[in-house]
């Protein structure tokens, strides 16, 4: 796709009128399509008279609010790439943000300004805070809905220019800052939508956040692109997300498997009409095939779907088409079209793996990143000569082509020569009642052996579980090799704003 993103979005936005394009799931405030359209070109306008200019950097900092895909197109259409960054990321965690991507300019919404403030005091370089809402002292995107400065007139090179770059997660280490060109991110929404197309009817819940690539992606770029409605939420709280469900007749709910565990297991689900709902998607962490059945049986819905991406890849190559009929439960989808995918041996990774066996996944395609930002040796190690992208993460996948995500290399036990994946070991404690959350890392015992160690999270009507009757529930289902052989009862798993685990922090704990 050659357009820059704001017009691969938005380039049918005013012929959709009226149709509400985003709705306030709290206050009922809505925003149009046309006035989308209008609201990002006179910000755009406003936002290149205060001195933005191509190749700049703009970090968007706020939670999801209707104002937010606004900021972020006009600020494309001016020419800057977009720093997407955490709602509650501590100034100190901001500032760095700030600096390694060396922004320009901060806009964010006035009950987070103090933290930009200081942000932008510890990085430098700031010119200017803009606030969407209203704030003493600053600009805001409000009063520039009534600019009158002409439209800038920026020659975007959808192949180069960078158009967002939000950071990884930092599951595994230090957030690093992705470069996603136009080309690359507009590329990736015309690729998945055949396989998950939304259209005028639809109605998507964006509780997920918009700043990470996912939400960004699924909940914001491609409902608009095809002229859903985005019904927006600032954060997960359980009941506020089913009642925005019930209220607002959401029709597609794109999560991350910790909603479809509160979806498959809480009790507050039974009290809400859902009805509405259609379908769900998960991705971003690994979601266990029983739990999703159990998910979608409950509901009354087909099963649910999954989609498999990673912040490099801007981000999806793989989901389950909406129209398939019975996806092998646990896989992540088919991949999608005019890209290419290897399954790398995981004893020799010049030999491919065979239908079936586990290897590394590496992806080709005109989605890939241009490169981590100010780490050039990085990227070099992650995306080889021929251009393969080797994503760390472990698959395998079936003769129908079927791909099925195991966890990632780093994260596999390795016990006596044998491989533990924690997802499954997680996947299958969670299958036990009073097991209401959980999450597996590998530690040493004293004969140094890495053995699966589990944090679990009781039921609050579970009474008292015991460590023995965990170890004995594992043990009973799984080969010898991957016995649990540690339980620590935890009040709540560590996980990232896109749902990971963050196995890092508990292996801190420890
Ligand atoms: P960092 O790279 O900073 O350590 P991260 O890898 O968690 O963090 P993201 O780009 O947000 O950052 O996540 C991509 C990863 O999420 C993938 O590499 C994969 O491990 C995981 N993932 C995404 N979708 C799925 C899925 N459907 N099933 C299993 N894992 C998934
Ligand atoms: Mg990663």
């Amino acid at each position: 796709v050659e357009e820059p993103i704001h017009e691969a979005v938005l380039g049918c936005a005013a012929e959709r009128g009226d149709t509400p394009a985003l709705i306030d799931g709290v206050e009922g405030t809505t925003l149009t399509y046309a006035q989308l359209d209008t609201f990002h070109r006179r910000i755009a306008a406003a936002l290149a008279e205060a001195g933005v200019r191509k190749g700049d950097v703009l970090a968007l900092h706020s939670p999801n609010t209707i104002a937010y895909p606004a900021a972020f197109y006009a600020a494309t259409r001016a020419g800057a790439s977009v720093t997407t960054v955490h709602p509650l990321a501590t100034a100190e965690e901001f500032g760095k943000q700030l600096r390694d991507s060396a922004a320009r300019w901060i806009v964010t919404v006035s009950p987070l300004l103090q933290t930009a403030r200081t942000a932008a005091e510890i990085a430098g370089g700031i010119r200017e805070i803009f606030v969407c809402d209203q704030a003493e002292g600053h600009r805001s995107l409000l009063d520039m809905l009534g600019s009158t400065a002409p439209e800038p007139d920026v020659d975007i090179d959808p192949a180069e220019d960078v158009a967002a770059l939000p950071y990884s997660s930092g599951t595994t280490g230090v957030p690093k800052g992705v470069m996603l060109t136009h080309r690359s991110i507009a590329t990736n929404l015309s690729q998945l939508e055949p396989l998950l197309p939304m259209g005028p009817g639809d109605r998507i819940l964006a509780v997920l956040p918009f700043f990470h690539i996912y939400g960004l992606t699924a909940l914001m770029n491609a409902p608009l692109r095809q002229g859903s409605t985005v019904v927006v939420l600032p954060r997960f709280d359980l009941d506020t997300f089913l009642g925005t469900i019930e209220k607002h007749r959401i029709t597609s709910l794109y999560v991350a498997p910790p909603i479809v565990l509160a979806l498959a297991k809480h009790p507050a689900v039974d009290g809400y009409d859902l009805s509405s709902l259609k379908y769900i998607v998960s991705a971003a962490a690994p979601l266990d095939a029983e739990l999703a059945t159990a998910c979608s049986r409950r509901l009354g819905l087909p099963p649910v779907g999954q989609a498999y991406g990673m912040t490099e890849l801007s981000p999806g190559t793989h989901a389950i088409p909406l129209d398939a009929e019975n996806p092998p439960p646990g896989s992540v989808g088919k991949l999608i079209p005019n890209t290419e995918m290897r399954i790398l041996s995981l004893d020799d990774p010049a030999k491919d793996a065979g239908v079936g066996e586990r290897g590394e996944i590496a992806i080709r395609g005109p989605q890939i990143m241009k490169g981590y930002l100010g780490r050039p040796e990085t990227t070099a190690a992650m995306i080889d000569e021929d251009g393969w992208l080797h994503t760390g993460d472990v698959g395998y996948v079936d003769a129908e082509g079927w791909l099925f995500v195991v966890d990632r290399v780093k994260e596999l036990i390795k016990y006596k020569g044998f491989q533990v994946a924690p997802a499954e070991l997680e996947a299958l404690l969670l299958t036990h009642p009073g097991i209401a959350d959980a999450a597996v890392i590998g530690v040493y015992d004293s004969d140094n052996n890495e053995v699966p160690h589990a944090y679990v999270v009781r039921q609050p009507t579970a009474g008292d579980l015991t460590e023995g009757e965990v170890m004995q529930y594992v043990a009973e289902r799984v080969a010898p090799y991957k016995k649990i052989r540690h339980v620590d009862f935890i009040g709540g798993v560590p996980r990232a704003a896109s749902g990971k685990i963050l196995r890092r922090e508990l292996r801190e704990r420890l």
